[in-house]
């Protein structure tokens, strides 16, 4: 971040949309990975960039770092897009089972061989590197939907495996987008004048034959938006066992302080992004993001720590070590918080209370992700002032 920092201003707002390839990134933070298992929270992120060029100067960057809050906190409000998505993602690898027109299609596509240079260049990439540019994301997924004839939930499976800052808002609501699912009427073509453009002179797309249009594929169907879960209260004085998870690696930082942590653990939800094989990039990622939080966190609160990759490993170890708290920074509608869910009964069984705490960015923010991104983008600067992260304030948000 510091050494990003000074790029986060006119620079950014100049250069962010040209993908000049993996070995030259100068022009984005490359901070995602960072941002999604907050080891490093949206809060710090954007006070570095307006105490260096001011809320004027880095507005631009704010507003991509709120794109991500955006995500978040509509899809907090629509759990059942997400219900969705993987019911019909179970739906749509049924049929590539049994569909062989279909399943070397898709094979094709990931493997990087349909012969759209720029597209396999972008799959191979993804799967090397586990990071692919904003603007190559969207090229890749009209791609894959408009030119391939793909469905779109297989492409947004395909990145949420491998893509290292893999998201269950941003990734699955940034292919809704593509789609036309999102936004009514507005859908996203890639066009071979604009891949050309903004890709550093790496590809010359003229010979290639790209879908000519792009048409929704389907309405947008947006449940109404539901409450926001609130921020649950711990009991101080309880025996608490304290959850450092892969959306929220910064225990040490606030959020806990003032309870009678006993011991720390790990949970790493990772292997639940999909039914199919992971990433080595991401997964190695997730697991050093973990690790380093929760020795962090036991050395923060001088206690003994461990790590487990199943949800029901929390409830033993809450038993071993004679908890009847557990804490953890609540995570937002996706694979972990299916898991914690699911634990609900047996936690109930063994007596233990559990216990969410937001972050107040996400509080702060959430409530003016109800309906487009206009809403929440005017809304930041009053936010900004409230969480006092405008020059001269110091809060941890
Ligand atoms: C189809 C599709 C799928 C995507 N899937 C994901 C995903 O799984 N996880 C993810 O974090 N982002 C996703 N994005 C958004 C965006 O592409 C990445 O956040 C961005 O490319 C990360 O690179 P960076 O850190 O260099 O970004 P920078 O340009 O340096 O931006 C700074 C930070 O702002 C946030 N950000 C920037 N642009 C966006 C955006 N459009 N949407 C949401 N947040 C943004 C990220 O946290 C990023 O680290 C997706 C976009 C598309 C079109």
């Amino acid at each position: 971040m510091s050494a990003f920092t000074p790029a986060m201003g006119q620079r950014y707002a100049a250069s962010r949309n040209h993908d000049y390839g993996p070995s030259n990134r100068s022009n984005v933070s490359m901070l995602s990975g960072h941002v999604r298992h907050r080891l490093l929270t949206e809060a710090e992120l954007v006070r570095a960039a307006i105490d260096a060029h001011g809320l004027h100067g880095a507005e631009k960057f704010v507003q991509e770092v709120c794109w991500r809050t955006y995500w978040k906190g509509w899809l907090e409000q629509r759990p059942s897009v997400w219900r969705d998505y993987t019911t019909g993602l179970s739906r749509d690898l049924k049929i590539l089972q049994k569909d062989g027109q279909l399943r070397s299609s898709y094979e094709a596509a990931v493997a990087g061989e349909t012969g759209i240079e720029c597209f396999d260049v972008w799959a191979r990439e993804l799967v090397r590197t586990g990071y692919l540019h904003n603007h190559a994301r969207m090229w890749f997924a009209s791609i894959w939907v408009y030119t391939l004839d793909l469905p779109w939930r297989l492409g947004a499976d395909f990145f949420f495996r491998h893509l290292i800052d893999g998201d269950a808002a941003s990734n699955t609501l940034g292919w809704r987008w593509v789609c036309g699912l999102h936004t009514r009427d507005k859908t996203y073509l890639a066009r071979a004048s604009n891949i050309n453009k903004y890709s550093g002179g790496r590809f010359e797309m003229q010979g290639y034959d790209l879908a000519r249009e792009a048409l929704p594929l389907g309405d947008p169907d947006h449940p109404a938006p539901a409450a926001l879960s609130e921020s649950e209260r711990p009991d101080p004085s309880a025996p608490t066992l304290l959850v450092v998870h892969d959306e929220d690696t910064v225990a040490e930082c606030g959020l806990f302080d003032g309870l009678n942590i006993v011991a720390v653990v790990g949970l790493d939800s990772f292997a639940a992004r999909s039914n199919l094989p992971v990433g080595e990039r991401a997964k190695a990622f997730t697991d050093a993001a973990i690790e380093d939080g929760v020795a962090r966190a036991a050395r923060h609160f001088e206690v003994d720590f461990q790590r487990f990759d199943a949800a029901q490993g929390i409830i033993h170890a809450a038993q071993q070590f004679g908890t009847s708290q557990i804490v953890m920074a609540r995570p937002h509608v996706g694979p972990l918080a299916d898991q914690i869910d699911a634990l609900k009964p047996q936690l109930t069984v063994a007596s233990l209370r559990l216990v969410r705490i937001k972050r107040t960015w996400d509080i702060a923010f959430h409530p003016h992700a109800d309906k487009g991104f206009f809403k929440l983008k005017k809304a930041i600067p009053k936010v900004l002032s409230r969480l006092e992260i405008l020059p001269g304030a110091s809060s941890a948000a």
